[in-house]
């Protein structure tokens, strides 16, 4: 019997609804339970795909190809349990599902409603896809009266009736704001955040108070009793030096000892040694290297989530701490790269579309191969490494990609057709954009010698993707006799996935993100190698 905890925000947003559903999601799987967990969207885009990174942040990449929220990513880092298709849906989605019935005549001839049509789709969304999982933690994105979250708010306050108490829980997390002139920590908007959540018929269950220091005894009381929950539900959920500590924290502070309380479980307490583990290798690294990335979107870091989460992974398995120093491409414009990736210790190009701050991307690749500095280049990060090589060791001075025009030498060029499974996909310049690139899980296998085979350690691996250019095999002569391999291909032998120089200390380009599969208790290999490559370099300047 799986039970369903709703998780809702109130007062502002960015208080780590997704970290603390994550956190939770850990603690009970800590406990020995199985757990699911889902992301409702109440924006209007089908899917995050098409959105920008400045909007959105990261757009997350399920292993069944599906463009998702980033809080899926802290899903999979704290609970290593791989997301699907079906645990992430928008309000555009589920408006999509319900027109395109309507348009079926599957309504049979009924005026389409929000309530009962497009709410019973969010219920038929929250329950579906679920087998043997003891809870399904749901959180609604968003913050409690926001218009666009009321269907999804009355959808599970349905759920709340139909499934009873003993399946269903509320959860709602508020911000409790220290006022310095008075000295004191506010509860009034958490109370307020509470009877808007009542006025659309949800009473919660309990309560997570996010502030920045220990919550008095009398704040909690007061909580307790104006908004109509036990003390003990009133769950203090205080900041921490690092993310994987949460799970430890909340726990102390009885988040799943509640829950458990709620639905009558007797439940062991939870395993939580290796949270303690990750938490103190943070805490007491034997050193630091400096990673440069070089991307555009580096003003909302948001947009990096994934990686640079699997970064600090890389510092976890080789015992340091990751500096991390962000740079906008786009200053190699009017500014030397020298001065900025002189002080580094590894430099990291990341995923990225369009042209602008290529070029800074393109230089950036050319000081790592020259200098001999680590170079992790990340599907367009690779693809501008190919550039690089292209146009300054084999002397093609046109070569770039077709995703910025058309060019001279192509080295990079529009996907047209790949296999999928068994599949054949096909794609032309002028089609639809959304949910249109090569995405998900797809194999590569390794050539035997090289260096991505030394890292993984096996022939063929699964990774996932997310674009529409390939390195054109059409090059590939020319590029290998620079001295650049082509260490990894799909199965088919026609998309280079990865490219590598052997005869430079680290440097390597790969089309998919490993960065969406690292976990703190199992760091990426790609990662935790680089990471090596940036300490023995931070040993030679
Ligand atoms: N813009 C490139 C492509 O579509 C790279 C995409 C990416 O880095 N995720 O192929």
């Amino acid at each position: 019997m799986t039970r369903f905890i709703f998780i809702t925000g109130g007062v502002v947003s960015s208080l780590g609804k997704g970290l603390a559903s994550a956190a939770l999601g850990a603690c009970l799987q800590a406990r020995g339970f199985k757990v699911r967990l889902r992301k409702l969207d109440p924006y209007l885009n089908v899917d995050p795909g098409t959105m920008s990174p400045y909007q959105h942040g990261e757009v997350y990449v399920t292993d069944d190809g599906a463009e998702t929220d980033l809080d899926l990513g802290h899903y999979e880092r704290f609970t290593g349990v791989s997301s699907r298709r079906g645990d992430n849906v928008t309000t555009g989605r589920i408006y999509s599902t319900v027109i395109g019935k309507e348009r079926r005549g599957d309504y049979l001839g009924a005026t389409v409603q929000v309530i009962p049509h497009v709410t019973d789709a969010i219920k038929e969304f929250v329950l579906s896809d679920i087998t043997d999982e003891d809870f399904c933690l749901c959180e609604i994105g968003g913050t409690v009266g926001d218009i666009e979250s009321l269907p999804f708010l009355e959808a599970i306050r349905q759920l709340g009736n139909e499934l009873g108490r003993s399946r269903a829980m509320f959860v709602h997390l508020t911000l409790l704001p220290y006022i310095p002139s008075s000295g004191e920590l506010k509860t009034k908007p958490t109370q307020h955040s509470v009877k808007e959540l009542l006025s659309v018929g949800i009473q919660p269950d309990l309560l997570m108070c996010r502030s920045d220091r220990a919550i008095p005894d009398g704040e909690r009381r007061k909580i307790a009793l104006f908004c109509n929950v036990g003390y003990d539900a009133v769950i203090p959920a205080l900041d921490v030096d690092t993310i994987y500590q949460v799970p430890v924290s909340y726990h102390e502070q009885g988040l799943d000892e509640q829950v458990c309380r709620h639905f009558g479980l007797q439940a062991k307490e939870p395993d939580l040694s290796r949270w303690h583990a990750i938490v103190e290798r943070i805490r007491q690294p034997e050193g630091e290297v400096t990673i440069a990335v070089v991307g555009k979107y580096t003003s909302l870091l948001d947009s990096y989530k994934s990686l640079a989460e699997a970064l600090t992974h890389g510092g976890i398995a080789n015992n340091v701490r990751v500096r991390l120093n962000w740079i906008d491409s786009t200053v190699f414009e009017h500014e030397n790269v020298v001065q900025h990736l002189e002080p580094c210790h590894g430099i990291l190009v990341p995923g990225g579309f369009g042209e602008r701050g290529a070029g800074g991307k393109i230089e950036a690749a050319r000081f790592a191969r020259e200098r001999g500095v680590p170079y992790f280049g990340i599907c367009f990060g690779m693809q501008m490494a190919v550039i690089e090589a292209a146009r300054n060791l084999a002397g093609l001075s046109k070569a770039s990609s077709t995703e910025f025009g058309p060019c001279d030498d192509p080295v990079v060029g529009l996907m047209t057709e790949w296999l999928k499974g068994d599949l054949l996909e096909r794609r032309s310049a002028g089609g639809e954009l959304g949910g249109t690139m090569r995405l998900g899980a797809y194999e590569c296998r390794l050539r035997p010698g090289s260096r991505v085979h030394d890292i993984y350690g096996t022939d063929a691996i699964s990774e996932r993707h997310r674009h529409r250019y390939e390195v054109n095999l059409d090059y590939r002569a020319t590029l290998e006799a620079t001295g650049l391999s082509f260490s990894g291909m799909s199965p088919d032998g026609i998309l280079p996935e990865i490219v590598e120089i052997p005869d430079h200390p680290w440097y390597i380009g790969v089309q998919f993100h490993p960065e969406l599969k690292s976990k703190p208790f199992d760091p990426h290999p790609l990662f935790t190698s680089f990471i090596a490559a940036a300490v023995r370099q931070s040993r030679l300047v």
